[in-house]
């Protein structure tokens, strides 16, 4: 029911607790799982005002670099417990990205986790997992803080 699963995360403390839920999925019929970071533009434009275009390449570049570090090792763990795992790091607006990787994909299931890097206590959910619920076509397994 599940076969493939698109798993967006931004490696933080909720996203992690997401990852154990997809590792049994498994159980769940799940064969193939993307792992998908994206790199927030709205991150990298503010990281331009406070620094010269020479700075901002390199910068731009080790962020990419360590996205697909953390990508991979998040991948590796997925392979370990037997999934064919996809991995992609892109660049630019987070919801946007995921909801078009979704429509490119089409998979049976999107697990987020209900809060990120920011969360904020008294959100009951982040903007990125709240617009993906609002937005993808696809089901989506949101996972509680
Ligand atoms: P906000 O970003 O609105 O301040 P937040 O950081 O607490 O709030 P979200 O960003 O909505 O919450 O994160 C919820 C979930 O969405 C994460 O656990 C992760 O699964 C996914 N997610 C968030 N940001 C990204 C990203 N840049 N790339 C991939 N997945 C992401
Ligand atoms: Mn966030």
């Amino acid at each position: 029911m599940f076969e493939k699963v698109l798993f967006p995360t931004d490696f933080s403390d909720v996203a992690t607790k997401a990852l154990q839920y997809v590792k049994e999925l498994r159980q769940a019929g799940t064969r193939e799982v993307t792992v998908l970071h994206v790199v927030d533009q709205a991150n990298l434009d503010l990281l331009g005002t406070y620094s010269a275009v020479g700075d901002l390449v390199n910068l731009e570049r080790e962020i990419l670099k360590r996205a697909s570090d953390e990508v991979g090792f998040v991948a590796n763990e997925l392979r370990q417990c037997g999934f064919t795992v996809n991995e992609r790091v892109m660049q630019g607006s987070p919801v946007r990205l995921i909801l078009r990787l979704a429509e490119e994909e089409n998979p049976s299931l999107i697990v987020v986790g209900s809060h990120g890097k920011s969360n904020l206590e008294e959100m009951l959910m982040g903007s990125v997992s709240e617009k993906v619920v609002r937005k993808a076509r696809h089901p989506v397994l949101v996972i509680k803080r």
